[in-house]
């Protein structure tokens, strides 16, 4: 049987607005996908995901109709299943370890655990048992996706937890980075919701390192997390860049998903003119670009300096992006803008592949004489994010030279009572492996504060 599809919006209409572009699974095509499931003795699908979800198990759930027990299976490793199945690059993780990929086509597990989620999140999802208060308090200093994991793990376990954000809304680069699109602020705002049901607190619009350090959170909490992430934009430094309509994706994105700066009555509004360019090749990119379409560009253009098969976007929003009109540009880098106040230009130089080398990888290098111009009025510049320096200097908290935080397998770092979580410390990476670090986290902060270290601080 071939995999079941998941229904979807027509590419050039969803083009136009920034309504969900997967649709999700009914009942029956979600039972139709999982009876496929071979029930292997012994499931790599689970090796390959990063929190161990039981996925065997679930998708035997749902192909019996058992949806609660499915979802309660997911819930019992992946605190944020409706958010992993929608966004985790699966092709790389659980569904490049099933083995009816070889035979036809993997098990679709995200599109499934979606579907277990969404199905639990409207009937009000469960109600996490009541715990005795432990009398601890625990700050976590940032709402991303390993703060949330941490918080709602802490929670559990008894203590009190205050989460500090430095933006207006929590959920990190699950609100500000990834377009509605792709994943709409109510799944997040739901996860947010719950956590406040379970008595953890956010405090928005609260900055840690400039009124507050991390010292002055330790007077009055018995440990921190810290889960700022890795949302420092890295730029191409080359000449032109200063120029207006220049710009790095988190801005762009940040602007268009937490300010509505794409419609034409924001106080800000960001223009973006009629020829959008967008260079990288990963899921920033692809988000930049594809809201770009979506805020109104007459042509969007990602340039990559690679190939397509080096592109690190997940293969659906390739897929995605092509059917909604965007081009693409491969084994091409820019060399510099040109304009006098606002960009105009962007030159380019031609890659081309090197030999393999010991590692059998191929390298990309510029072929000399090669450089074109094309038109452009805005450019979006998606290389890659830079730890947040925020916190950097924090006393006692050692930091590697990349600029992340150094700790333990726990998360505990060099700093008495402080841990810390997600991109901060692996640099940028995905949502489930920033889940995966918050939840270890707050095992490791809940055996600290256990363990009498506590006292020897005080
Ligand atoms: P973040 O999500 O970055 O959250 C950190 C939070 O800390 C933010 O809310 C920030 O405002 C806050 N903060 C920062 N400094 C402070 C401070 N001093 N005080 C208080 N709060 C502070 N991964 C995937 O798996 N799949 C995808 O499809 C995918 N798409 C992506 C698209 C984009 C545009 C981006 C940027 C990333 C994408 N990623 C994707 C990567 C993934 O989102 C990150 O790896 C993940 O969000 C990291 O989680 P985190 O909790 O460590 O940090
Ligand atoms: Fe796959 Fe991600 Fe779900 Fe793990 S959390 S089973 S990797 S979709």
């Amino acid at each position: 049987m071939p995999r079941t599809p998941m229904p979807e919006r027509e590419g050039r209409l969803r083009a136009l607005d920034f309504e969900e572009v997967n649709l999700g699974y009914t009942d029956q095509l979600a039972i139709l996908e999982a009876t496929r499931c071979l029930q292997c003795a012994r499931p790599v699908c689970v090796d390959g995901c990063p929190v161990g979800v039981k996925i065997n198990d679930f998708v035997a759930a749902v192909a019996d109709g058992r949806f609660d027990e499915a979802g309660r299976i997911v819930a019992t490793d992946n605190s944020l299943p409706a958010v992993c199945g929608r966004v985790c690059p699966q092709e790389i993780q659980c569904e490049g370890a099933c083995v009816m990929g070889r035979r036809s086509s993997p098990i679709a597990i995200g599109h499934l655990e979606r579907f277990v989620a969404d199905r639990a999140r409207g009937r009000g999802g469960e109600q996490a048992p009541a715990t005795a208060p432990s009398g601890w308090s625990v700050a976590i200093v940032g709402s991303g996706p390993a703060g949330l994991a941490c918080a709602a793990d802490l929670s559990r376990l008894g203590h009190d937890v205050t989460v500090y954000e430095a933006l207006h809304e929590a959920g990190g680069v699950l609100v500000y980075g990834i377009p509605e699109y792709r994943l709409p602020t109510a799944v997040v705002e739901a996860e947010v919701g719950r956590l406040e049901e379970m008595g953890v607190v956010f405090e928005l619009n609260a900055p840690i390192g400039r009124a507050e350090s991390i010292d002055d959170l330790l007077d009055r909490h018995d440990a921190v997390f810290i889960g700022i992430g890795a949302g420092l934009p890295r730029f191409l430094e080359v000449p032109g860049e200063h120029l207006v309509g220049v710009q790095s994706a988190n801005e762009f994105l940040t602007r268009v998903n937490l300010m509505g700066a794409n419609r034409s009555d924001a106080e800000t509004p960001v223009l973006v003119g009629k020829r959008v360019a967008v260079i990288g090749g990963g899921n920033t990119a692809l988000d930049a670009v594809r809201t770009a379409l979506r805020a109104g560009a007459d042509s969007a253009t990602v340039y990559y300096r690679r190939t397509e098969d080096e592109m690190p976007a997940r293969r659906e929003e390739i897929r995605h992006a092509r059917e909604e009109g965007v081009h693409f540009e491969f084994l091409l880098n820019p060399v510099g803008f040109g304009g006098s106040e606002r960009v105009e230009t962007m030159e380019l130089v031609r890659m081309r592949q090197t030999e393999p080398g010991d590692d059998g990888r191929r390298s990309v290098e510029p072929i000399e004489g090669s450089e074109v111009a094309v038109p452009v009025d805005t450019v979006v510049v998606a290389v890659g994010n830079a730890p947040n320096p925020m916190l950097s200097g924090t006393p006692d908290l050692t930091m590697s030279r990349r600029g992340t935080i150094v700790t333990d397998e726990v998360g505990m770092t060099d700093k008495p009572g402080v841990f810390a979580g997600g991109d901060i410390v692996t640099g940028g990476a995905t949502v489930i492996l920033a889940m995966g670090a918050g939840r270890r986290a707050a095992q490791g902060i809940d055996a600290f504060l256990r363990s009498g270290a506590l006292v020897e601080i005080d």
